[in-house]
Order: structure tokens, then C-alpha cells, then sequence
């Protein structure tokens, strides 16, 4: 057994650290009850609003992939010399004179949603290509990010022909008035069904700190978990 972590309103880098190795803990031992490699499984903390020093905490323990949700706070982490080494997971809505800045920064880019976003994240000047998800709404009614599943193929294929771009597969958020697992059960439909154009594009960006166990059981490949890790987010009013 692990010893209980600190809970979410402890906000020292230290309770972080052993939240990271609490988490991990479980996350090997739910990998195993699913027959599941735990090194299919990119364990994405985001870290939104959180200060340098509980990540670089979290960095120096050994984690490499990080999530942040907005520009002005991405570029700040991605400069700090103290987080070399990390890969920077960009999971926020991205605004139309934004993107090409975000593109330039991030490793990866979860919320890949409208044709114009494509066109100002595709560079042939990249080194090494930009990881892209294409974000799904899963609810029923439009929200504010993510395309309709009926655009999932045609954004895909934009990706995939944009230069400096790498299509890597599906993200999506769990709307909060159907049950996650059904939600999640939906939308490995849709992974398969873009996987059946685009074989190489496997990854499926789901499960948050609430509902990462139901996202694991239906397939997720990168789970992007804050609040258990890094503790509450302080207030962002
Ligand atoms: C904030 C955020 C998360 C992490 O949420 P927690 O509930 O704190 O784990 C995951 N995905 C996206 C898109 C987010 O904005």
C-alpha cells in the first residue's frame, strides 16, 4: 500500500512530488488490472496556473510531460531554464492569432479543431514535426472547442498533408451530463474509425483527474491530469 498523499490543498512542491508517485503508483497498478503496458500510457501533469517551483519539482522527480492551457504561461515555462528536458503538451483553445505562436512553442497540440488552426500551426521550418490531436466534441450539443464528429476525417486529412505537421490522433473531454464511460466508449469509435484511414494515427488524448480510469478502460494513450498531482489550481479570478 502507499502511504495516503497530501491532500489537494497542500500547495508545497514537495506534496506535489509525492502526489506524482501516488498517482503513479496507481496508474501501474490499474495498467496491470487491464492488461495494459504502462509504457502505452503517457502521463501527461498539467500544470495551468501553477507556479515554476512545483514544477520544476515535479521535473527535477523525474516528469517529462507537462500540460498548459494558455500562450502567455507556456511561453514563460517553456524559457525556464530549470525544465530543460520537458515536452511541452499545448491542451487549450486555441485563438486564431495565437496558434502560430503556440505551434512554435509546444511539442504537441491537443486541441487541433478548425481548418484555420491547421493553417497557421503548419511550418516546413520545423526540426522535428508538430504532434497533433484532433479534438472531438463529445457532447451532443456544439461547445465551445472541438469539432463535430462528422469533421474528424476531413480535419485529419488537412493535417496530414500540412507540412510540419504530425497527425497523431483524437482528443476529447468527457461532457459532463452522460456518463464518462459511455462518453469514452463513443469516442474509441471514433479513434477506430479514423485509425482505419490513418493506421499510424494512435494516440487518444482523454481522462482527466476525475475520470481517467474510465478513459484507461477505453483506450487512452495520453492521460492529462492536474488537480490529483499538482493540488488544487490556486484562484485564477
Ligand atoms: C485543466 C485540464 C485538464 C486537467 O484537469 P484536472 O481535473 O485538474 O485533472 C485536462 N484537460 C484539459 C483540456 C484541461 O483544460
Amino acid at each position: 500500500m502507499t502511504p495516503a498523499a497530501p491532500g489537494l490543498d497542500d500547495h508545497r512542491p514537495a506534496a506535489a512530488v509525492e502526489r506524482l508517485h501516488a498517482f503513479e503508483d496507481e496508474l501501474r497498478a490499474e495498467c496491470a488490472r487491464l492488461g495494459r503496458p504502462r509504457a502505452d500510457v503517457t502521463l501527461i501533469v498539467v500544470t495551468k496556473y501553477q507556479p515554476l517551483e512545483l514544477i520544476r519539482a515535479l521535473r527535477a522527480a523525474g516528469q517529462v510531460d507537462f500540460g498548459e492551457n494558455i500562450y502567455q504561461q507556456l511561453r514563460t515555462k517553456v524559457a525556464d531554464p530549470e525544465l530543460a528536458g520537458a515536452r511541452w503538451h499545448y491542451i487549450g483553445q486555441l485563438q486564431r492569432n495565437k496558434a502560430r505562436h503556440v505551434g512554435q512553442i509546444s511539442d504537441l497540440v491537443h486541441s487541433v479543431d478548425r481548418p484555420e488552426v491547421v493553417e497557421r500551426l503548419a511550418d516546413p521550418g520545423r526540426e522535428q514535426p508538430l504532434g497533433c490531436f484532433v479534438e472531438i466534441n463529445l457532447a451532443d450539443a456544439p461547445q465551445r472547442g472541438g469539432v463535430e464528429p462528422d469533421g474528424l476525417l476531413p480535419l485529419a486529412r488537412q493535417i496530414a498533408a500540412a507540412p510540419g505537421l504530425d497527425l497523431r490522433g483524437v482528443m476529447g473531454v468527457a461532457p459532463l451530463d452522460v456518463p464518462a464511460g459511455d462518453a469514452f466508449a463513443r469516442f474509441a469509435e471514433h479513434s477506430a474509425r479514423l485509425r482505419t484511414e490513418f493506421p499510424t494515427a494512435t494516440a487518444i488524448s482523454a481522462g482527466m483527474s476525475a475520470d481517467w480510469r474510465d478513459a484507461l478502460r477505453h483506450g487512452a494513450t495520453h492521460l492529462r491530469i492536474g488537480t490529483t498531482i499538482t493540488g488544487k489550481r490556486p484562484s485564477t479570478a
